[in-house]
């Protein structure tokens, strides 16, 4: 028997409740690899699917966290044996599968990501599925054009998890980054990351009717969308691309939106960390373990254990977590 995170539903009221439960590996759903979690984080997605689920959760009872990295257990699947380190983002795990939150998981092999040279499993997870994104969203800028040099960066959301981590790459690699935060008090941390200039998400978020405004960002990394992601496309510089990551914000883009593509040739890049072919996810792996400075990560931490989960789920919703919460599953 073992630790789990199990979020059940009462039928009759339709209400969902969260709780630490021993459950065992003949519990777990089907999958080739049984692996020993070590560590698994609070995204986004987490907060809801420990809630009433936001259309994600497809049946009850269920163990969230759309993350983890740990020791394979168990294999029947020739590319993993007992004792290999593996990390594990997207594929609807912790949705429609049996999640991270949990000291086992049996998952496909497909799912699985060796865990590369320069990475551990906690950092592997201070990583997590908000820095795999973020990585994916630089990548994503890089293949359209952006190099350091070109101007100031502009992340969005970027006390969060994803906008820490692309803050700190972006950084790191040599790029100026603007933060955009509505947390004034986060400033030194940001700075800390990486960044070199702070924008007051006021700034940002008053709908105006221009159809463009004064050329500023080389590039963006957008987590928040809704009224801002409306508004710095009209600063873009002509050419240049948006990563849209994420809808902290809310889902509808406002203003007048045709005109930074036509007059601007300005790219909106959807990036999507869930079905992400293999090679896609080793090679963002690696330029993880190459690219990001480990010391800035672990300003970001936020250590947590799964009897914390669910206020952290309340939390993240509220888009009150800073940076990454890493949750050691067997603490
Ligand atoms: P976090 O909650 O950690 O960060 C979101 C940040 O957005 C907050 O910290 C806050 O930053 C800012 N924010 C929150 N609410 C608002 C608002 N109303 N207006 C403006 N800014 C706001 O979440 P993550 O970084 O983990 O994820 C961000 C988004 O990306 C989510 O929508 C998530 O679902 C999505 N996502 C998408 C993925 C993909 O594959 N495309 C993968 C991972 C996440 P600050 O305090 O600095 O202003």
């Amino acid at each position: 028997m073992f630790n789990a995170l199990v979020v059940e539903k009462d039928e009759e009221s339709g209400k969902t409740s969260a709780a630490v439960k021993e459950i065992s590996v003949e519990d777990l759903p089907h999958g080739e690899v049984l692996v020993a979690v070590d560590y698994s984080t609070v995204n986004y997605k987490d907060g809801l699917c420990i809630g009433p689920g936001g259309g994600l959760v497809r049946k009850y009872p269920h163990v969230p966290g759309i993350d983890f990295a740990g020791t394979v257990e168990e294999s029947h699947d020739d590319r993993y044996k007992p004792g290999d380190k593996v990390v594990l983002t997207g594929w609807r795990v912790g949705e429609a599968h049996w999640g991270g939150y949990a000291q086992k998981a049996r998952v496909l092999a497909d799912w699985l990501v060796p865990l590369p040279e320069g990475l551990d499993t906690r950092s592997a997870m201070a990583v997590g599925t908000a820095g795999f994104t973020a990585m994916l969203a630089v990548m994503a800028l890089e293949d359209h054009g952006l190099a350091p040099g070109h101007g100031p960066v502009l992340v969005t959301g970027a006390a969060g998890g994803v906008g820490s981590v692309a803050t700190a790459i972006l950084g790191h690699l040599g790029h100026e980054v603007a933060a955009v935060t509505g947390r004034p008090d986060q400033e030194d941390y940001l700075r800390g990351l990486g960044a070199s200039q702070i924008v007051a998400r006021e700034d940002l978020t008053d709908v105006t009717r221009k159809p463009l405004e004064a050329e500023q960002w080389a590039g963006c990394v957008d987590a928040v969308a809704g009224a801002m992601l409306g508004r710095v496309l009209k600063q873009m510089k002509y050419g240049t691309s948006v990563a849209a990551i994420g809808l902290a914000g809310g889902a509808a883009i406002e203003g007048a939106l045709i005109t930074p593509f036509i007059l601007r040739g300005v790219n909106l890049l959807g990036i999507d960390s869930v079905m992400q072919p293999y090679q896609n996810r080793l090679r963002a792996w690696q330029r993880i373990a190459r690219d990001l400075p480990m010391d800035k990560l672990e300003a970001m931490v936020q250590p947590a254990t799964l009897s914390d989960l669910p206020a952290l789920g309340r939390d993240i919703l509220k888009g009150q977590v800073r940076g990454r919460v890493v949750v050691d599953v067997n603490a």
